[in-house]
């Protein structure tokens, strides 16, 4: 299965056509606190303009994971990773608007597809990815797009006769998601996510990376086994596949 570019209508840029003021406000800023640019080390705004051109310019992805749509802001690659990782490993909150922008309105296009509503739930961070950052992501992201109200899927133990991989509650000391083969990935991951009340309700779900998406398929399995439906996954980044 691969990944395909998905064009995005209206064209979407990372700064916000709605609030040129702020635009402006940054730029002015940073003739006064010029920072290194994420993307390139100039010295200039968070992420120069040159390197916001070069974001703009990147296609989103589109792939299928658990039988639903998933609509990724960007692939997960080059500058698109060197942005999250910053973001979420080193807390620089200042490229979150250039970054989110095009995901809060993939999250929007989503809800507008369930016209009787939809609710939105969080693929959870790892219990240790969380501890480490003491923020989720996700939760920027829907801010950005006007969501007021969301839910994470709730964290649960892997069923009996499954080893306890190493994101989860209590599953410290065992070998990452990252070192397990594909088939043992699955096996690990089945059951370990729950769905509460969306028993004949559309769901969107939205996680910030989706790279082998496992968890993006549990999340859809939860929700279904809830009685739930899932209409629209969406992410930030979405490696190509
Ligand atoms: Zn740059």
């Amino acid at each position: 299965m691969a990944t395909l570019p998905v064009p995005l209508a209206p064209p979407i840029t990372s700064a916000d056509a709605d609030r040129p003021w702020l635009d402006a406000c940054s730029s002015v800023l940073a003739l006064f606190l010029p920072v290194e640019c994420v993307g390139c080390g100039a010295s200039d705004r968070a992420l120069c303009r040159r390197c916001r051109r070069t974001l703009d310019a990147l296609p989103g992805r589109t792939r299928l994971v658990g039988g639903v749509r998933l609509d990724a802001a960007h692939e997960y690659d080059g500058l698109v990773r060197t942005l999250v990782l910053e973001w979420k490993l080193r807390g620089r909150v200042d490229v979150v608007r250039d970054l989110t922008g095009r995901t809060a309105t993939l999250v929007r296009a989503a809800l507008a597809a369930a016209p009787d509503g939809a609710v939105v739930l969080r693929v959870p961070p790892s219990v240790r990815g969380h501890r480490q950052r003491g923020f989720d992501p996700v939760v920027t992201v829907l801010r950005r797009a006007g969501v007021r109200r969301s839910r994470t899927l709730r964290r649960v133990a892997p069923p009996i006769g499954t080893a306890p991989p190493g994101n989860l509650p209590g599953g410290t000391t065992g070998h990452g998601q990252k070192e397990r083969n594909a088939l043992e990935r699955v096996a690990a991951t089945v059951g370990t996510l729950v769905a509460e009340d969306v028993a004949g309700r559309d769901v969107v779900l939205v996680d910030d990376v989706v790279t082998t998406g496992v968890t993006m398929a549990e999340a859809v399995r939860a929700v279904r086994a809830a009685g739930g439906r899932v209409v629209r996954c969406v992410a930030v980044a979405t490696v190509e596949v």
